[in-house]
């Protein structure tokens, strides 16, 4: 089922999060573990990140070194039949446009059909790790807004090759959303623009990059709508849980703590503190969010469901 469809009739505000596949060599089991606990919250959708290739330098033995491409979390697509298969709630695929081509794309969208996959998460991707600017593969696209006109113009059985008469998919498009701007973009008014670039492309709902300061998605939702962009608006959350997050997310994610939260978190000596205050904070974000009858709260889960499972206990 489509997230739009989920949203439109549901009675109360929805729970949902978003896993990582594991690391290259660990088995399915290490994505029910994580998965298990959370589904008494009775999520409607659980997505599944894309990880694109990176690169690494391999000693060749005599004294040179080789530049090696792994990709260290394959398995999205095989993740979202497995969750499918085993929970029967709908797996959201993120799709993105660093390293595929346009055919590439197609073919992708083509097997999540096959599978019954109803939804997409459409995004651009981050700049791999050896450069500095995102580089859009040669046949491929360079924006996300144009990876959902790829995806809606199949929904209108409009493939790259187009002189075979195709069947339209029907997938429901998410985009990104960014309350604190996305850190590429000049100000917050032109990643409005092109947000709603986005939304005239095709995509149906927004989530928003994780935020630690509710007012931040009150004022961004107010600025969307402004700006004519009237889908719905679900909110990301991600529970800080050790010490190295501290800094780690607001530089990873170019997002600021609220003073109240950094004055607490300058407190804590331990990860278990850590842990304490972000499940606090999880928990008060979450109850305003719920107040104000936000759609759908999607939750961050970075592999590790205890700080989720803490915060939703409380909450769904
Ligand atoms: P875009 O919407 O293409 O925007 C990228 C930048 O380009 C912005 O600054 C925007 O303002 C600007 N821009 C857009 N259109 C134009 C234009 N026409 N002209 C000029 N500038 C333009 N990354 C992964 O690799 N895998 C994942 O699974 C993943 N999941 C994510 C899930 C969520 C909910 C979020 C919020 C992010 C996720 N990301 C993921 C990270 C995301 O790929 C990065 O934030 C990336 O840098 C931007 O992606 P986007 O889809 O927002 O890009």
């Amino acid at each position: 089922m489509k997230v739009t469809d989920y949203i439109k009739s549901a009675k109360q505000t929805l729970f949902s999060f978003e896993i990582l596949p594991p690391l290259k060599g660990k088995s399915i089991q290490s994505i029910y573990d994580g998965i298990d606990p959370l589904m008494e919250f009775k999520p409607k959708f659980v997505n599944v990140t894309y990880h694109r290739e990176e690169y690494i330098y391999k000693e060749k033995g005599n004294g040179l070194l080789e530049k090696v491409a792994i990709r260290k979390r394959p398995g999205t697509v095989g993740i979202c039949a497995a969750i499918m298969n085993k929970y029967k709630v709908d797996a959201i695929p993120h799709l993105i446009c660093g390293g595929f081509s346009k055919e590439e794309t197609e073919n992708a969208l083509i097997d999540l059909q096959f599978l019954g996959i109803d939804n997409v998460l459409a995004l651009r991707g981050d700049p791999i790790k050896t450069e500095n600017i995102f580089k859009a593969h040669p046949k491929g696209h360079q924006f996300a807004s144009d990876l959902i006109h790829q995806v809606n113009d199949m929904n209108h059985g409009k493939y790259c090759i187009d002189d075979i008469k195709m069947a339209p998919t029907d997938f429901c498009i998410g985009a990104a959303g960014y309350p604190e701007k996305h850190f590429e973009a000049m100000n917050l008014k032109t990643d409005l623009i092109h947000l709603k670039e986005k939304v005239d492309a095709g995509a149906t709902y927004i989530v928003t990059q994780m935020f630690f300061d509710n007012k931040k998605y009150f004022d961004f939702v107010e600025a969307c709508r402004e700006f004519g962009i009237n889908v719905p608006i679900i909110p990301g959350l991600k529970p800080i849980k050790t010490l190295n997050h501290i800094t780690f997310l607001p530089k990873f994610f170019h997002i600021d703590y609220p003073e109240e939260l950094s004055n607490e978190l300058l407190k804590c000596k331990t990860n278990a503190e850590v842990e304490k205050v972000g499940i606090e904070w999880g928990i008060q974000q979450s109850k305003e969010l719920m107040q104000k009858e936000v759609p759908c709260i999607h939750y961050y889960t970075m592999s590790n469901s205890d700080a989720v499972k803490a915060i939703a206990g409380n909450i769904f």
